[in-house]
């Protein structure tokens, strides 16, 4: 097993650049702290000329890296030889045009498009960048592979190594808010879980502090590869859209991994003359865990090539951190006060000229119901996009010749709880601050007779 020799690890930030070899297993830079890019000497690798390169391989079903929809691309994260690159078929998603509800959110037909990143095998986008980290893992013999979760990683993790058996899983999980979906996941194939007494934030501290003292592998999206395998959705994006950029990319925004990694590889794409154009990427936070939000829209951080330092979230970090904040959404996958890729999520808003806004638990409650409506359905956190492409309808910065794309990130069947509690459940509403419900399907109740069934149906329509 092997790992490309054209590919090194590199400190982000440029006054440092200090690169390691793809060998060592890092999460920081050990020179400054800063975090890690995987690149890659593109003029000794083969590279594509034409993104339809990539159609090739969709008579290459019955291989199984080809089958991958992250391996498929593997010219663009050539880092490890095919054959050693580890897949349970993750990345089979689609995009649907959805014109009835590009008519809500005030977008003409043709002009909204969902990217259904819970159709992969454990449930949510997080198994295009596990295939990548695991891939590393397995190849550097790792036993044991960690991560700190609000619920998606750590299923994607239990799910990798159930399937594969390359790693054991240990995740760590807050004792608050787990969706059940995601819980069960982990519990069922079978990893060792550690539920630790506080939120994500502290769980993700400790697995910081536990992977270096007992040698473990950390899967979180501090670490590089992660992000590989990740830049694969917004490869798919293009393939479904004939390898033509839409204009807008709009995700939700927790530790800030996707924007990262769509930022990394739409410069990159431009770089080696793949694209012509960049499309603007949104991020879209959870008012109750706006860290993000707050620093690009009041404070004015910047990425300003590089003379941004992750030292410098981690002062303002320190001071949030003293005033004892804590995150609070009802959209736990984004339930997060300090977002690990705070610094290359600014380097990925400089690369497509992007934006940051934050949406209620209203929003995001009423878009998720909303997103189902119309068409297959999302998780709470992922309901957080189309609010913001409302918003910035509104706003009249997506204007209605903008072909936007929306990241359905998370499957809808990943967190029942809040969509009954949403549909159902007034006083669970009130807890939340939903006042409206605007698309709530409560059940009809009808005693067990035949005549106020009828009766009931019929007053439904
Ligand atoms: C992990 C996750 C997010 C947050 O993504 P980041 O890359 O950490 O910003 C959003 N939605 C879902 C469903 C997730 O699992
Ligand atoms: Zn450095």
């Amino acid at each position: 097993m092997s790992l490309n020799s054209e590919s090194f690890q590199k400190c982000i930030w440029p006054a440092c650049g200090a690169t390691f070899d793809l060998a060592q297993t890092l999460v920081a830079c050990p020179n400054c702290g800063n975090l890690l890019d995987i690149c890659y000497d593109w003029d000794h690798l083969p590279v594509p000329k034409n993104l339809d390169y990539f159609e090739q391989f969709w008579s290459q079903r019955r291989n199984p890296q080809r089958f991958s929809g992250v391996w498929r691309f593997h010219e663009l994260l050539p880092f490890a030889d095919l054959e050693d690159c580890l897949t349970i078929g993750e990345g089979q998603t689609s995009l649907q045009q959805a014109d009835r509800l590009a008519a809500e959110v005030g977008l003409p037909p043709g002009n909204l498009m969902l990217q259904y990143e819970g159709f992969n095998p454990s449930g949510s986008f997080k198994d295009n960048g596990m295939a990548a980290a695991l891939t590393h893992a397995s190849i550097q013999g790792a036993e044991f592979a960690a991560c700190a979760s609000t619920g998606n990683t750590s299923a994607s993790l239990a799910m990798f190594a159930a399937v594969t058996g390359a790693v054991k899983a240990i995740v760590f999980v807050g004792s608050g808010k787990i969706a059940y979906g995601k819980l069960s996941q982990a519990l069922d194939y079978g990893a060792c879980t550690i539920q630790i007494d506080g939120d994500f934030d502290d769980a993700m501290q400790r697995v910081r502090q536990v992977c270096p003292e007992l040698g473990i592998y950390l899967v979180n999206s501090v670490n590089p590869f992660r992000l590989e395998g990740q830049k694969t959705i917004m490869l798919r994006v293009l393939e479904s859209l004939q390898w033509q950029p839409p204009d807008w990319i709009v995700v939700p925004g927790g530790n800030l991994g996707n924007s990262s990694s769509f930022g990394k590889i739409f410069g990159e794409l431009k770089m080696l003359g793949l694209i012509d154009r960049i499309p603007r990427i949104a991020v879209i936070n959870a008012e109750g865990a706006s860290t993000l939000n707050h620093l690009y829209n009041q404070k004015n951080f910047r990425w300003q090539q590089g003379q941004f330092s992750t030292t410098k979230a981690q002062d303002y970090f320190d001071v949030m951190r003293k005033s004892n904040a804590t995150a609070n959404t009802v959209a736990s996958a984004i339930e997060i006060n300090f977002p690990v890729n705070l610094a290359k999520c600014l380097r990925a808003l400089e690369i497509t000229d992007g934006v940051v806004r934050d949406v209620t638990d209203e929003e995001i409650l009423d878009h998720k119901a909303m997103i189902a409506r119309h068409g297959f359905g999302c998780e709470p956190a992922s309901g957080a996009s189309l609010a913001g492409v409302r918003r910035l309808r509104e706003e009249g910065l997506i204007s209605d010749s903008d072909r936007v794309v929306c990241i359905l990130t998370g499957h809808v069947l990943k967190d029942p709880n809040v969509t009954v509690g949403y549909h159902t459940d007034q006083a669970w509403r009130e807890e939340q601050g939903i006042r409206q419900a605007t698309f709530a399907n409560p059940p009809v109740t009808v005693p067990n007779e035949l005549e106020q069934i009828i009766a009931a149906i019929n007053q439904s329509h």
